[in-house]
């Protein structure tokens, strides 16, 4: 295929979009691959549409390897199967919800596990027919809070889905192995640099889950791995070792100090160890009791939540909003401390807590035998030695306090490392949730009904084309790989006269010819504009046919490494034929 710049619906920009704080965002702008219409909706032009088209090529061609069959379904949903397990009610305002003229409520499906478990509930029914795996290519939609990075958190975009029924756990997991292990080529294919790493499974419930996650200094997901082991987890899966159990026998009594103006643990810490306990006190023996509220979905009352730490953590939102999902979490504001007046400001304690019963949830290094210092629940008063499981008993755990790089991973190999990355793909067993609230069964050869076992698997499409450009990409421009290119090579006319012009029309249509996508710059354009627009669009191998055809050579340029080579005219179409391929 021969594209002429002439022709070709393509604007590049000189400068950059206002709004753009990413690298790749910037240069797809830039580059005219997308077009912004709305926060967090795009438009895709030409050039991007074919980058997007090869990734979809991609992972179609992975998914097809491990037996996935591909269909697809509608958008535009109506309510009831998501009202079935209670989806409609917990994405809250994550989802764009409509009404038809009769009104009848509808949504923009986010991801298809109802359908495709309605779908196949619909075709299927002996156990001859197991296991399965379908997948779409398909547009969703979600309301989200920050749209951010263009195409990399969109509220319409594109996501490969796929799902597997199998009749047994064992089957699950060799439909999950499948998935993963596509994933692992596919984005290999991709040439991306990513992690795979333990993961919760959200808003969908479920047992193992892992997220593929493109190694980005900017990316959104904070991530640990091991020093000492392959073990890698999104923060909010990480689990707190436990240290054991402390003998509460002959520890101290618990004791009320007046503590006057103590109310940060910086201060409570410098007024105890200048008052002599005969011990140095650090923020990590204080007891940090974090008030928040939670709602259930649908709900319209807040509950009351202590969350009790470690005085030298801060609570992590994002970890504590994965605790208790499916509810939401806010903090407290003024009002909700002026309508309980038991909760003492800055000296909030166990006891208060207790005393009304809120829910106190503790973080897993408080355990039985830990001796605090805490707040004593009236103003300027701290209590010392409150010991964990005499003077106070929490209602449980809670994995709500940041972790920190250093802390010691679960598997105890040693101690953890932070990065951070954009989620590219994610991979669950949903176990049978779904099944059962649809009553997907299969007729099993006893003639006694089997349920089906679920999991799910998402590729990022659309987001892919940002984040390759994330990880490819120099101060001059996008570098793609070969794989996803919107041409294998980009032909650029140097030169005004009829020879060089003639020169440049003869190797594209014969590179045509040979079977590669051209890109062939025939504009009017100074070779220095057509130059940096050929580094702004980035197809890897860049051809210059200029003033060198009189002695009978093009310059063939690697956009990656920019080196240049000479090559004879008359071997051209050879030589960048067997680049391409190889
Ligand atoms: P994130 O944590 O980034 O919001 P998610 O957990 O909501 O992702 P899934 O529901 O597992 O994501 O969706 C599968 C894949 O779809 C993700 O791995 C990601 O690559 C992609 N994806 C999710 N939300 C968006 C979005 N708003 N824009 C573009 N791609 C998205
Ligand atoms: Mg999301």
């Amino acid at each position: 295929m021969l594209t002429r710049m002439s022709s070709l619906f393509l604007r590049t920009l000189r400068d950059d979009p206002a709004d753009a704080e990413l690298p790749s965002h910037r240069l797809l702008v830039r580059a005219g691959y997308v077009r912004r219409v709305a926060p967090g909706i795009y438009s895709w032009l030409p050039l991007g549409l074919r980058v997007l088209r090869n990734i979809e090529r991609v992972v179609r061609e992975e998914m097809d390897a491990i037996g996935g069959q591909e269909i697809h379904l509608p958008a535009l949903l109506p309510k009831e199967p998501y009202e079935t397990t209670n989806r409609w009610t917990e994405y809250g305002p994550n989802i764009f919800r409509l009404k038809d003229r009769k009104g009848g409520d509808y949504l923009l499906g986010p991801t298809h596990e109802e359908i495709f478990a309605l779908t196949v509930k619909g075709e299927l029914s002996s156990y001859r027919d197991y296991p399965v795996i379908l997948y779409q290519v398909q547009t969703k939609y979600r309301d989200e809070e920050r749209p951010r990075a263009g195409i990399l958190r969109g509220r319409e975009f594109i996501m490969k889905d796929s799902y597997s029924f199998d009749l047994s756990d064992e089957g699950l997991s060799a439909s999950y192995e499948r998935h993963r292990a596509a994933y692992i080529t596919l984005f290999d294919r991709l040439g991306l640099k990513y992690v795979i790493v333990s993961a919760m499974s959200g808003a969908m419930g479920g047992s193992a889950s892992e997220e593929f996650l493109a190694e980005a200094e900017q990316g959104e997901d904070t991530y640990v791995r091991s020093t000492g082991s392959d073990y890698a987890a999104n923060v909010e899966a990480v689990v707190t070792p436990a240290p054991p159990a402390i003998e509460i026998e002959g520890q101290a009594p618990a004791a009320v100090h007046h503590t006057p103006d103590t109310p940060t643990i910086e201060s409570l810490v410098d007024f105890l160890n200048a008052a002599d306990l005969g011990r140095t006190v650090t923020a990590a023996d204080t007891l940090k009791n974090v008030l928040v509220k939670t709602r259930a979905p649908g709900a319209t009352e807040w509950r009351l939540l202590g969350v009790g730490l470690p005085g030298d953590r801060e609570v992590d939102m994002k970890r504590l909003e994965a605790a208790v999902h499916p509810d939401e979490v806010a903090l407290l504001d003024d009002a909700d401390f002026a309508a309980n007046t038991f909760l003492t400001k800055g000296y909030i304690g166990p006891g208060a807590l207790a005393a009304n019963d809120v829910r106190y949830l503790v973080d897993p290094r408080v355990v039985s035998g830990s001796a605090w210092v805490t707040g004593a629940d009236k103003h300027d008063h701290h209590v010392i030695d409150l010991v964990c499981g005499r003077d106070f008993t929490p209602d449980g755990t809670i994995e709500a306090a940041e972790v920190r790089p250093g802390d010691p991973a679960p598997d105890g190999s040693g101690p953890l490392v932070a990065a951070r990355g954009i989620e590219i793909g994610h991979i669950f067993q949903l176990g049978r949730k779904f099944a059962d609230a649809f009553g997907l069964d299969a007729l099993g050869q006893d003639g006694k009904p089997i349920r089906i076992t679920m999991g799910s698997y998402g590729v990022g499409v659309s987001r892919l084309v940002a984040v390759v450009a994330e990880q490819s990409h120099d101060e001059h421009g996008l570098i793609w790989p070969r794989e996803v290119a919107p041409a294998d090579v980009h032909v650029v006319i140097a030169g005004k006269s009829e020879e060089i012009r003639a020169g440049g029309e003869k190797l594209a249509a014969d590179l045509d010819a040979a079977g590669l996508t051209v890109l062939l710059d025939d504009r009017t354009a100074s070779p220095g504009v057509k130059f940096a627009d050929a580094e702004l669009i980035g197809v890897p191998t860049i051809v210059v046919v200029g003033r060198g055809l009189a002695n009978g050579v093009v310059e063939v340029k690697d956009r990656r490494s920019g080196e240049r080579t000479e090559v004879p005219v008359d071997g051209a179409v050879a030589h960048l034929t067997e680049l391409v391929r190889s």
